[in-house]
């Protein structure tokens, strides 16, 4: 890193400290760039009480346990972490990339964004996230298996969960919560011919269980129905500011489309994660951010030089390698070293 007129310059500049972006930003580091990680904290998995399909991570780790790992890991690589928010982002006239935080302003060559995404959250009462509320199908679905389950929302991803979790238990309810369902006429002829109880009352109340687990919930109507607990479909809202800012192409829906490196329609800019399309999982994150921080390697390791390198500046002496920078040349031997003490 170096420090020019108050910005901290870079090779790469990760924003996002979610597991795409640190995935992101351990490769760019161990692969020999200069990288900074920039995250405001929060985010999707900081909201994880437990982790499931994590091969590796057991599932009493919480999500917060298993990023504050993450970031010692890639603190010991060389990675420098700031705890900020990047409000602006523009491309300077040298091609490089000013993002502007609220504490400190960085330039890079390089940018990943791995911003994710916000649940949008019902109205309460509410159980507490992860004990009975819930916002992600393919890593909750398991441990509803033979429970009584709800699925709130009125749209056709309500619907749609909803004949999914058929496959898990036999006691779906779909809570419409007073609402007119939205989902199209197909829709509607599908749920229906499936074994799923449409409830419209609006919630009253809640009851839950001495651990903080939901127990049951109560009705306008005056009726009560236990769950084991549910999920929340109500749509997502993209971070895109910094994209739009940037002029990066975006889908209708608000994800970010990218090539398999993670490469959006501006060239320098990647995205990774929840951010694009795909499934929302820690470890599809955590590969899309594998993809980027390699391609950026690829894109910025300086040896081998090509044919026309070579003809323009001569061979390639030995002052000039090795490449990789004198602060993460020293944070290598130091931790390859630490390593072999133990
Ligand atoms: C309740 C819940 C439980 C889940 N459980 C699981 C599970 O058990 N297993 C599983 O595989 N998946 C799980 N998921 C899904 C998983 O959390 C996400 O797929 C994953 O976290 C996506 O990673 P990401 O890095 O793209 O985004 P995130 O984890 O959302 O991280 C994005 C980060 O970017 C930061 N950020 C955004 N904008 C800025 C900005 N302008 N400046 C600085 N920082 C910024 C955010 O603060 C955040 O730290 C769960 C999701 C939820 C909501």
């Amino acid at each position: 890193m170096t420090d020019t007129d108050g910005r901290q310059e870079y090779e790469v500049v990760v924003v996002g400290g979610g597991p795409a972006g640190l995935q992101s930003a351990l490769y760019t580091t161990r692969l020999g760039h200069d990288t900074a990680l920039v995250d405001r904290g929060g985010g999707r998995a900081a909201m994880m009480l437990d982790t499931h399909n994590v091969i590796g991570v057991t599932e009493d780790q919480s999500g917060n346990e298993f990023l504050a790992t993450a970031r010692q890991q890639l603190e010991e690589y060389g990675t420098d972490i700031y705890r900020d928010f990047v409000a602006d982002a523009e491309q300077l006239d040298d091609g490089r990339f000013r993002l502007v935080g609220n504490e400190g302003e960085f330039v890079a060559e390089r940018i990943v964004l791995g911003v994710g995404f916000n649940d949008k959250r019902p109205d309460p009462p509410l159980p507490r996230t992860g004990k009975g509320l819930h916002y992600c199908l393919h890593c909750d679905a398991y441990m509803f298996v033979d429970e009584s389950v709800y699925v709130m929302g009125h749209s056709d991803s309500a619907a749609y969960v909803a004949m999914i979790m058929l496959n898990f238990t036999d006691e779906v309810d779909i809570l419409l919560r007073g609402e007119e369902p939205s989902w199209s006429d197909e829709t509607d002829e599908l749920v229906r011919a499936h074994p799923v109880d449409i409830i419209d009352e609006e919630i009253s109340g809640m009851t839950k269980r001495d651990d903080g687990w939901l127990e049951s919930f109560e009705f306008e109507d005056g009726t009560v129905r236990e769950y084991k607990g549910g999920f929340a479909m109500y749509g997502s809202e993209y971070n895109t500011a910094l994209f739009e800012q940037l002029g990066v192409e975006r889908n209708d829906d608000g994800t970010v489309p990218v090539d398999d490196h993670g490469r959006t329609s501006v060239d320098g800019v990647f995205a990774v994660g929840d951010i694009t399309p795909g499934h929302n999982q820690i470890p599809v994150a955590m590969g899309k951010g594998a993809q980027a921080g390699i391609a950026i390697h690829m894109e910025l390791r300086e040896f081998p030089k090509n044919r026309d390198e070579i003809r323009a500046d001569g061979e390639v002496t030995l002052e000039e390698v090795p490449g990789i920078s004198t602060g993460l040349l020293d944070k290598a031997k130091q931790f390859n070293q630490s390593h072999a003490d133990d």
